[in-house]
This record gives structure tokens, sequence and C-alpha cells, in this order.
């Protein structure tokens, strides 16, 4: 089988490093282009030794608009400024695309939905397999128990990360509000303080923690009367994250024009 051409926008970031390191690793997959934001003092260096695994001769670039060819799928996990002008080169040069920038506003993520009508995009808050497992799980669980247990979600992450709460826990909060039927927009209270009257019974409530160098723990809390339920998956290692974005560019590089996430990749739907 021939390698799928890979390019990596945003390369010189903490998941930019790992996304070079688990293309290396993978033998289906070849490293083409990386690019970082213009005025970066990174650009010009061999992105391989940045990552750690030795020179592969791939140089980072200001110009985002090399990086995108038809043969190449664009893996971005970058800002949500950023991310939305990728697309748009990306539908310029018909380059299927793996995202992972969180942040992205409803009217940001109604551009990439529209771009998903002339390219293939994989869009998740969350690439890990074990996350994508959660909520599957978590949305039973909401189903199972609606009406008898209220439904909080906690999320930890280290003390850099910029948006909250994470794109994981409202990822996890939508999936279990579908499965009963509500609209996390309506539902959802993102935060407490003072005197906030009683809870209301079909709440989905999020705490958010920030510090250190957390890499990421969510548990969706379903709480009952006499008993409660917790479930809690816990990153280790951004690199779930990276091996989950390098199977999906694989899995979206020969897919129809639409929007796809990880749920699509697994076999979850
Ligand atoms: P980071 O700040 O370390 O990296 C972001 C990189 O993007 C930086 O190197 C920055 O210079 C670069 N960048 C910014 N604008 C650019 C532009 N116009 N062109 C090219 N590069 C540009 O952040 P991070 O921890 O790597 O996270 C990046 C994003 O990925 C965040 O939104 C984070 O929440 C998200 N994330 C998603 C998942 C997931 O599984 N979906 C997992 C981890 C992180």
């Amino acid at each position: 089988m021939s390698q799928t051409a890979i390019g990596i926008v945003g390369a010189g970031g903490r998941m930019g490093r790992m996304l070079v390191q688990a293309v290396d690793n993978h033998p289906d997959a070849i490293l083409q282009a990386a690019s970082e934001r213009y005025g970066s003092d990174l650009i010009g260096q061999d992105v391989g030794t940045l990552a750690g695994i030795g020179s592969n001769g791939v140089l980072l670039v200001d110009s985002p608009q090399t990086v995108f060819t038809a043969d190449r799928v664009v893996i971005d996990f970058t800002v949500p400024s950023a991310t939305l002008e990728h697309v748009k080169l990306a539908q310029e040069n018909n380059s299927p695309m793996v995202i992972g920038t969180t942040g992205i506003d409803a009217d940001g993520v109604a551009q990439l939905a529209k771009a998903a009508k002339s390219i293939p995009i994989v869009f998740a808050p969350n690439f890990s397999v074990g996350v994508n497992l959660m909520f599957k799980i978590a949305a039973e669980v909401a189903k199972a128990l609606d009406g008898s247990a209220d439904f909080e979600i906690i999320e930890a992450h280290h003390k850099k990360k910029v948006d909250a709460p994470s794109g994981t826990a409202l990822g996890l909060g939508e999936a279990i509000a579908a499965a009963v039927g509500r609209n996390l927009a309506e539902v959802g209270v993102f935060a407490r303080e003072g005197h906030t009257g009683v809870r209301d019974d079909k709440a989905i409530g999020f705490s958010t923690i920030r510090g250190g160098d957390i890499v990421g723990d969510h548990t969706a809390m379903f709480i009952g009367e006499d008993e409660s339920l917790e479930i809690t998956h816990r990153a280790k290692s951004r690199m779930i994250f990276a091996n989950g974005a390098v199977r999906a560019a694989l899995w979206v590089a020969d897919k129809e024009p639409g929007m796809y996430d990880m749920g699509d990749i697994l076999g979850l739907k």
C-alpha cells in the first residue's frame, strides 16, 4: 500500500510536535510539509529535529498555502482564527483535513460545515479512542438514568490551556444532551457563584480545573438520590490524540466530502 502524504500546520506547537512523531511512527503515513505562524522564530527549522525524532528534511514554512495540495491530508491543531483561514486553503486546493483545534465558536463551526460540502473534514474535540468510547457510554448511561439523576461534568487541564470548558467536556455534554433530547445551549451551566438558586433538574453542569501539566482529565457524574455513578478518562500523554489524528488522516484521505468525527472512524455510530 502506498503511503498517505501528510501536511501539518502549527507543527511547532505541543500537539504539532506530537503529530510529527506520530506520522513518523506510522508505516502508512509520510510527512511532506509543515508550517508555523508568520513571525515564529521556528521558521526554517527542521521539524523532525524539533520533534525529537532526528532530521527528516521537512523545514517549517510560514506560507501555509504551500502545505495544502490535493494529494495531501492536512492536520490542524492550532488556534481558531488560523484553522478558519486554513480551511479556506483546503477548499481552494481540495485537501482533506483533520481538525483538532478547540474553542471554535458556533459561526466558525458553521464555516467548517460549509467547507465540508466540498472537501472531507474530520473535526473532533478529542482524538483519543478512550474518550470517544466514553462519549458513547455516557450517552447510554444518561438515557438509562434520565429523570432519576443529575448530570455534571468535571474537567482538569494544564495551566497553559486557553479555552474553558474544554472542547472534550463540551463534546461530552453534547453527547449526553442529545441522548436525552435536551439542547446543551439551553441547559448547560458553565459557572456557579453566589446565590445561584436551586439546581434545575434539566441542567448539565460543568466544572473546570486548571493547573500544572495535567494532559486532560474528564469525569461525567450521574448523581441520583441514593447512588451516583462516575465515568472518568485520564489522558497520560498527548500521543493518544496525535495517534488518533493520524489514524483519522489515513481514513479521510479517500472519503467523499462531508463532516466526520472520531465516532465514524472508530465505527461507534
Ligand atoms: P500550542 O499553543 O502548543 O500549539 C499551537 C501552535 O499553533 C503554536 O505553535 C502556534 O504558533 C501555531 N499557530 C498559531 N497560528 C498559526 C498559523 N496561522 N499558522 C500556523 N501555525 C499557527 O497548543 P496545543 O496544546 O498544541 O493545542 C493546539 C490546539 O489543539 C488547541 O486548540 C487545543 O485545545 C487542541 N487540542 C485538541 C486535542 C484533540 O484531541 N482534539 C488534543 C489536544 C489539544
